[in-house]
Parts: structure tokens; C-alpha cells; sequence
């Protein structure tokens, strides 16, 4: 098999942790606020865990500090805070029982829970999104009681008609409360909207939310440290860290022992669905898995040659789509045209764009449309994705 299409996870290694190396100077970490309000300027000195940016909509999740340190920069897109002192923020409220209010103090901490549905069927993800993104393995074979504790909060918030856990053929994973069920561990089986299928039968059925195992982790841990999570499990190579949020990339590939040469890229997240960073200073989100470097002397580079018709990505498609036509009117902002093939129903798992005989950039071409359609307010189903 393609081991870029193997989901089956790694042996556990050691975690290490980037506080414990020599980093030579203070860490410096870089917080993307895009789409959100910052709630600091700079020389403000800020606490872990205390907010720095929100959404005045009140739609996507606070993000907080996950040092504590002087801002020292601040950008539209990022806000950059040096580490320094001791200081945590306050601990958090979670005495809520009404439903709404469950959820909402859940958003305040950090979880993003756009896309979460009262008296649904929860699904709880953990086959690695991509080959190799397999850091949560530490977190549900050591913390089982950190993920019942995110469960039951869910429980009590969402009321779920059923609970399912969906895990990689072959793994032992369970979590009490959850149903099992075994993936096929090929990539894109991981997809949420394929394991959906897998789970239900159903293709976008309504009534399901699905999460990942890491997301549950941090419900458990918020939930039951009475802080957001300020910490991830990124995977760089074959070595998992233990790392802030905002930790630069380019601090765990030094520690990782990557040296990106010219041309190549550098991507949070996997090789087939991650995105590109413009530089090393741009830090891992609260959902980055995984810093990857895609080495430009053995991949050929993405370019903007014209589409040959070969087809291929139409027959690669797991959604049925046509990316060649999307691509198409998306390179030259033709974007209302993408709504007549199905944009929304893109999960962005890049095969096309993998596949593709004229390495056309596909995914960032749909990317590129999702953006724009998602600012006109009549197209909500793309905006609730964002
Ligand atoms: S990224 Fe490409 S292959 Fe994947 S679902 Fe979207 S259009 Fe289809
Ligand atoms: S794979 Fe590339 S070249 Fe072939 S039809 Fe699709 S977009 Fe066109």
C-alpha cells in the first residue's frame, strides 16, 4: 500500500516535551487570530490560559494564551508573546447545567463547537486524519478517565440518541459508554464524513456530530482542570511532541532534527490535507496534529498549468465531484459557478489534487472558493464550515 494511505498507527515512542529542551532563548510563541478580535496590545503581560483573541460573533472559539509572557507582537492575523513568569489565569466556571450554557462555556475555552447537534448521535474520531497523525494513541491509552469525563459532559450537553467510537482495524481503543467500530485504516477513511457513512450508513446524515479522541481529550481535560488546554500533541517526523500552542514550526523542526532547504514546504498538518506556512515562525493551531515537510527535489511543486482533461481526479473523488471544474472557475474567481458542482459537498481530503497529471493545485483552488463564497452572507452551509 501506499504508506501515504496507511492509517494503521505507529508503535508508541516516547512524548517529548519542548519546555524540557534547550530552546537557547525564551520561547516565543505566535497565536493565529484570524477571524477573531485580539483582547491585548502589545507589552501586555498575560497569563496561561487567559483569552487573547474571540469572536465578537460569538460563533468560533476563544483562543488563550498557552504561556504566560509579554505581547511582543501584534498582527491582524497573529499575535506573538514571548514567555516569561509563572502566571495562569483564573479557573474557569463549569457549574452550568442548562444545555446552552454547557456548550457555550465550552466555546469560551477554546473548543470549537460549531457543528455540535442536540439529541444527535455522537461519533468520537480516532483514526489518525492522515498517515502518521497518530499522537492521540498516548492520549486515549493513558487518560480513558480524562475521555469519560469529556463524554459525560456531552452527554449532559447534547443528550446524544447514541454514542459511537470509531477506531482503526486491529485496535483495542475503547472508551466506557462507546459503542465500537472498526475502520478499514486507509486513507480517506478517517474523513469525518466517511466515517459517518461507516457509522450510519448514512451519507451527511443530519442528525450526527462527530469529534475527534484528541477534541474529547480536551473536553475531558477543560472540563476537569477547570482551564482551557494550552497544550497539543504534535507529530514532527516520527517524534510526537508535547508543545504549546503557537509553538513555532520551525522550533520543532530544529528539535526534530529537519533542516527545510530551499523550495520546500513546510505544512501544519498532513502532506495531503494540511496547509502550506508562508514561515518557521508561524505557530501549530489547537488542532494541529502534525508539522510536515514535503521535500521540492522529490515532489513536484503544484503550479498553474492549465487542465488537460485526463479525468482523473473526477474518477480519485470519494465525494463524486467534478475538481476539475470546480478548479476551473475558481482559478479565474468565477466562484458562484462552484455552487453548480457541489463545492459544499468537498471534504478536502486533496486526493484529487494528489492525483492530478498537470499538479494543479485543486484543493487550494476549492479552498480558495469556499473563502469567498463563505463572506456572502446568502451561503450559509459554507460559512458553518468555517
Ligand atoms: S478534495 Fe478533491 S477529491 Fe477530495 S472531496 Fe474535494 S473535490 Fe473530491
Ligand atoms: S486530474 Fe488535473 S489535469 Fe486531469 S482532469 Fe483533473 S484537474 Fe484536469
Amino acid at each position: 500500500m501506499n504508506p501515504l494511505f496507511s492509517l494503521i498507527p505507529s508503535e508508541r515512542g516516547p512524548i517529548v516535551n519542548t519546555w524540557e529542551q534547550e530552546l537557547g532563548s525564551a520561547l516565543e510563541i505566535s497565536l493565529e487570530i484570524t477571524g477573531l478580535v485580539p483582547l491585548v496590545q502589545i507589552n501586555y503581560q498575560v497569563s496561561k490560559a487567559q483569552p487573547v483573541a474571540s469572536d465578537p460573533a460569538g460563533r468560533k472559539p476563544d483562543l488563550h494564551s498557552s504561556v504566560s509572557g509579554t505581547v511582543i507582537d501584534l498582527k491582524k492575523d497573529f499575535i506573538t508573546i514571548r514567555e516569561e513568569g509563572t502566571r495562569v489565569a483564573l479557573p474557569a466556571d463549569f457549574s452550568a447545567t442548562n444545555p446552552v450554557a454547557m456548550l457555550d462555556n465550552l466555546r469560551l475555552n477554546g473548543i470549537d463547537i460549531r457543528g455540535y447537534k442536540p439529541g444527535c448521535t455522537l461519533i468520537i474520531n480516532a483514526v489518525p486524519h492522515e498517515a502518521g497523525m497518530d499522537g492521540h494513541r498516548f492520549l486515549i491509552e493513558e487518560f480513558t478517565d480524562i475521555m469519560v469525563t469529556g463524554l459525560n459532559y456531552l452527554k449532559k450537553a447534547l443528550s446524544p440518541k447514541a454514542c459511537a467510537l470509531t477506531v482503526p482495524a486491529g485496535m483495542d481503543w475503547t472508551i466506557p459508554g462507546c459503542t465500537g467500530h472498526e475502520i478499514d485504516p486507509v486513507y480517506p477513511n478517517s474523513l469525518p464524513e466517511l466515517v459517518t457513512k461507516a457509522v450510519t450508513g448514512k451519507e451527511l446524515p443530519p442528525e450526527v456530530t462527530i469529534i475527534d479522541a484528541t477534541t474529547l481529550y480536551r473536553i475531558g481535560r477543560t472540563v476537569h482542570g477547570r482551564q482551557p488546554v494550552t497544550l497539543v500533541i504534535v507529530k514532527v517526523g516520527n517524534t510526537p511532541f508535547l508543545t504549546p500552542v503557537g509553538t513555532p514550526a520551525g522550533v520543532l523542526l530544529k528539535l526534530a532534527g529537519f533542516r527545510p532547504a530551499e523550495h520546500d514546504r513546510v505544512i501544519l498538518g498532513g502532506p495531503l490535507t494540511g496547509e502550506a506556512v508562508y514561515n518557521l515562525k508561524h505557530g501549530v493551531r489547537p488542532d494541529t496534529q502534525a508539522v510536515t515537510v514535503i521535500n521540492s527535489s522529490s515532489n513536484p511543486t503544484f503550479t498553474d498549468n492549465p487542465c488537460v482533461g485526463c479525468g482523473e481526479c473526477v474518477i480519485r473523488c470519494p465525494a463524486r465531484l467534478m475538481p476539475n471544474m470546480i478548479s476551473r472557475h475558481a482559478e479565474f474567481g468565477l466562484y458562484e459557478n462552484c455552487l453548480a458542482y457541489n463545492i459544499a459537498s468537498c471534504f478536502e481530503c486533496g486526493l484529487c489534487g494528489y492525483w492530478c497529471k498537470a499538479r494543479r493545485p485543486l484543493l487550494q483552488y476549492i479552498r480558495l472558493a469556499k473563502k469567498e463564497l463563505a463572506a456572502q452572507p446568502i451561503i450559509e452551509d459554507l460559512r458553518e464550515q468555517k
